[in-house]
């Protein structure tokens, strides 16, 4: 199956769910958008107010600043896919619950399967230890890490960098670095020093949500 069908029905699944307490409180649910042939994903935590008005990720203050970031290193926030861990909006932004997290992520690991990125950028500590849970964000920010069939490069929340100026130094150097990163992580699969997981549309063009 497509790449387009894929995500056009697992967005179908994300809109209807009722998985786990979180769709009661949220207005809408924030599924993910961008390019879907991008190399890149970037993946955050949970929707937070101005995502869950608008159905769309990383809309508010935070969103802001990684748009900035992402223009300093010469692409547009549509060049890349962006989404979260967690698709509804928890109450008062409280951290998502390890049940509500559980719940969600066949979404994500689905979503991963039909983009098949080179390099998924993990924004803040909740995204890094979706794939990487020895990790530790001051420790491991800033480097290529292989971690569960997935290449991801952790750096820091952009919401941490608007509250801490050292943070967004640090946030700042590591955006920087991602054009390298990426590069690298090109090579590695080419070398085929690394094996990506097939595409869900590898199976006899079966869908396999697993939901
Ligand atoms: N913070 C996140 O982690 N995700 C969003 O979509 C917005 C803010």
């Amino acid at each position: 199956m497509e790449k387009e069908k894929l995500i056009e029905e697992v967005t179908k699944n994300i809109k209807s769910c009722k998985k786990c307490r979180l769709f009661q409180s949220a207005t809408n649910p924030v599924p993910g958008e961008g390019n879907i042939n991008s190399k890149m994903m970037f993946i955050g935590e949970a929707p937070g107010h101005f995502e869950d008005i608008s159905g769309r990720p990383f809309v508010g203050r935070a969103g802001k600043l990684l748009e900035k970031l992402l223009s300093e290193i010469g692409y547009k926030r549509g060049d890349v896919w962006i989404g979260n861990i967690v698709k509804h909006r928890p109450p008062e932004n409280r951290d998502p619950l390890p049940d509500e997290i559980a719940a969600c992520k066949p979404y994500l690991d689905f979503q991963i399967k039909a983009i098949q990125p080179i390099l998924i950028v993990t924004l803040g500590r909740f995204a890094m230890s979706y794939f990487f849970p020895d990790g530790k964000i001051s420790q491991d920010r800033g480097r290529l890490i292989n971690a569960g069939g997935h290449m991801i490069y952790p750096i820091y929340h952009p919401a941490a960098a608007l509250r801490s100026y050292s943070v967004e130094q640090d946030l700042r150097d590591d955006f920087k670095k991602i054009p390298e990163i990426l590069k690298r992580a090109e090579e590695i699969i080419q070398r085929g020093d690394f094996l990506q997981e097939p595409s869900p549309s590898d199976n006899d063009g079966q869908l396999r949500l697993g939901l």
